[in-house]
Parts: C-alpha cells; sequence; structure tokens
C-alpha cells in the first residue's frame, strides 16, 4: 500500500448490521459506519438483493448509452433534493469527483469572464483531487501541491466575513453545511439563510456540498432543508450507496442550463451496479423512515453523551446521526483508541474532536452497547 494512509487500527473481515469483525473474531460496534458511508449497516438484505441482481443482470455500459438504474436514481434524486423538473443530475464515482464538477459549474457561471472568484471556508473539506483540495480550506493538506486552482478564496465562517467578500465578481460560494471532516462544526446561526440571500442577490452560485451531511445522516434528506433554503446545487456522495462508490451533482433551476455537450464526462460514472445499490438505501430509507430514526437517534445519542458528565466533555455538536464531540483537552486520539479497544469504532476528527456517525439504521440495542463503552473509553482516556 501506498505510504499515505496511516497504519490501518485493524484489519477487518466482515459485518453484519451495526456490527463488524476483525480478523481475529473480535466484535466491534460500528458507530463511523465507514465515515457516515454504510447507512443501512452492513449486509444489509436489500443492498444484497439489489447488487446481486443488477450483477447479473447489468454492471457497466458506459454514457454512450442510459440504463434503468440509472434514470431511475436521477428522478429519485430530483424528486429528494427539491430540484423538481427543472433539477439535472451528474454522476461521479466519488465525492471528490462530485466537487470536480461543483468547481466546473461555477467556473461556467463567468458572465462572460467577469466572474472569477469562488469563497469557500477555512476549515472546509472538499476532497483530495486538485479541484477539490482547491476549495478545501485545510493548510496542512494544500501546502504540500501548491500552486492550486486559482480564483479560491477562503473566508471565516462568519456573516460579516461573508457580506465582505461577496460581490457580482463571485462565481459561486461553497461550504458544507457543517463541517465534517473539521470534526462536525455547525456553521453559526443565520450563516446560511444569508449566503442565500447574497448569492441570489449577486447572481453567484450557492453550491453545498452535502457529501457528508445529506442521504438522510442529519435527519432530513439533506441538511439545507433544516435551514429553509435551496441551493443551486448539492453534491452528495457518502451514504448513497451504502458502501458502493457513487456520487452526484444535483442543480436547481437556471444552474441546471450551464452544463453543455462535452463539458464533462466519467467512464464508470453513474453505472447500472451502482446506482441500482443506490436505488435500494434511498428506497430503504423512505420505506423504513430512517429519517426519523437519524433525528430520533441523534437526539438519544446526544442525551447518553451528556448523562456520562465526563469532565472530558465539553460540548456535544451537529444534526441527528452526524455528532461531533467537543473535548476539554487534545485527547481524542487517545479516546478513540480506548474505544476501539473496548470494541466501539469511533473517529478521532481532529485532536480535541471525537466524530460520530453510526448506521441510520441504529436502534435500542446499539444505543444502549454504545453507552457502556464510550464510557469505558472515556474512563480510560482520563
Ligand atoms: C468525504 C468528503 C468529501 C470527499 O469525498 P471522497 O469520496 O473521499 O472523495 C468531500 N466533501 C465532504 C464534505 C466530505 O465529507
Amino acid at each position: 500500500m501506498m505510504g499515505s494512509y496511516a497504519p490501518p487500527l485493524t484489519m477487518l473481515e466482515r459485518g453484519e448490521g451495526c456490527y463488524v469483525w476483525d480478523v481475529d473474531g473480535k466484535r466491534y460496534l460500528d458507530f463511523l459506519a465507514g465515515i457516515a458511508v454504510n447507512s443501512l449497516g452492513h449486509g444489509h438484505p436489500a443492498i444484497v438483493a439489489a447488487v446481486t441482481k443488477q450483477v447479473s443482470t447489468l454492471v457497466h455500459v458506459s454514457n454512450y448509452f442510459a440504463t434503468p438504474p440509472q434514470l431511475e436514481l436521477a428522478e429519485r434524486l430530483k424528486r429528494i433534493t427539491g430540484a423538481g423538473d427543472a433539477g439535472r443530475v451528474y454522476f461521479g464515482n466519488s465525492g471528490a469527483e462530485a466537487m470536480e464538477a461543483a468547481f466546473k459549474l461555477a467556473r461556467l457561471n463567468n458572465d462572460g469572464g467577469r466572474r472569477t472568484r469562488i469563497i469557500a471556508l477555512t476549515n472546509a473539506f472538499h476532497g483530495r483531487t486538485m479541484g477539490a483540495l482547491s476549495l478545501t480550506g485545510k493548510a496542512a493538506i494544500r501546502a504540500p501541491f501548491e500552486p492550486l486552482l486559482a480564483g479560491v478564496e477562503h473566508i471565516e465562517a462568519t456573516v460579516e466575513a461573508l457580506e465582505k467578500a461577496i460581490d457580482d465578481t463571485v462565481a459561486a460560494v461553497v461550504f458544507e453545511p457543517i463541517k465534517g471532516e473539521a470534526g462536525v462544526v455547525d456553521l453559526p446561526e443565520g450563516f446560511i439563510t444569508r449566503a442565500r440571500e447574497l448569492t441570489s442577490e449577486h447572481g453567484a452560485l450557492l453550491i453545498l456540498d452535502e457529501i457528508q451531511t445529506g442521504v438522510g445522516r442529519t435527519g432530513t434528506w439533506f441538511a439545507f432543508e433544516q435551514f429553509g433554503i435551496q441551493p443551486d446545487a448539492v453534491a452528495i456522495a457518502k451514504g448513497i450507496a451504502g458502501g458502493l462508490p457513487i456520487s452526484a451533482l444535483v442543480t436547481f433551476g437556471e444552474a441546471s442550463k450551464l452544463f453543455q455537450r462535452g463539458h464533462h464526462g466519467s467512464t464508470f460514472a453513474g453505472n447500472p451496479l451502482a446506482t441500482a445499490a443506490a436505488n435500494a438505501v434511498l428506497s430503504e430509507i423512505e420505506s423504513a423512515s430512517l429519517l426519523d430514526n437519524a433525528k430520533a437517534r441523534g437526539e438519544q445519542i446526544r442525551d447518553i453523551v451528556r448523562s456520562l458528565n465526563s469532565p472530558l466533555v465539553a460540548e456535544v455538536r451537529g444534526r441527528g446521526l452526524l455528532i461531533g464531540i467537543g473535548l476539554t483537552s487534545p485527547i481524542a486520539a487517545k479516546v478513540s483508541a480506548a474505544a476501539l479497544e473496548a470494541g466501539l469504532i469511533i473517529n478521532a476528527a481532529n485532536e480535541n474532536s471525537i466524530r460520530i456517525a453510526p448506521p441510520l439504521v441504529v436502534g435500542d440495542d446499539e444505543l444502549a452497547e454504545f453507552a457502556r463503552l464510550f464510557a469505558i473509553a472515556l474512563e480510560a482516556a482520563q
């Protein structure tokens, strides 16, 4: 393996529901779900059935052709995003690819070359390919690869900074409704609605990266619904197909007219296998009321964390089942290592933050076990 990843935490072999087992047979409660990816947990029968059927029917044909699962998914995404008939869907294979498409969309909103600026946020994470990395606002992961793409400016997530930055030379404002990789950090009150007003006023696109917050993770299909706004484009990936690699950029209204034939493409993207898996996941989220489950379980997990009354916990952030736990000292790695040892997978998003993102199917038994194991981890890390 290339040296770009940290040494693996352990070697995992199989999974079922909210649990995974390592090669030595040790069982772990999976409260990370592959970083908010395994929406239905592991080995969910709906995904197994859909993928099994599709893999023996048609796996790949290239984008010279359409396939029924692809069009079904595009229709579904237009419906659940609220983009409706005026919406358009571009498929990719990863979050970064959806953001590359978003970057190109921003470039196309150039008003005859007058709009060249793209506003993003400090500490934002949008992926690691060069376009997505140019939007990413974390110096440590940008620095080795500079120079990055021109025109991107990173501002603090405040209404004042946004008001100061925006004018008619801005092509797009891009941000995550909750900063996931930064440790599940909520944006300040009023920021999202003001961003919508200002971008509309100045003809800039509002592009939301819901790669981590989307597809039910925060208790609604998309986090933007909770702020009463619609973006011009939304990027979707992680949780959409239960672990199969696929992403999408969905455009709304006039923004749907920007991409023209030949502007973008991908060989694998939107293939029938990945889109069939996504259809199965989205349909299960609806039929099993998993949006409500994410909302309710999220509250319960917050209550559990608070009721532990640990001196290590400073605050609890996020929405639904995307939860950030701010620690009182930089011991997140120690807490997550102790959790792993106890049989619980959680994530040290940074030195001071624990990130929790269990499968959306999480239930009473898993919550009770989480309470027990997380208490052990906090105790061990003290
Ligand atoms: C994970 C993530 C990405 C990048 O997705 P990849 O599939 O790793 O390329 C981009 N934006 C956000 C908000 C993410 O959480």
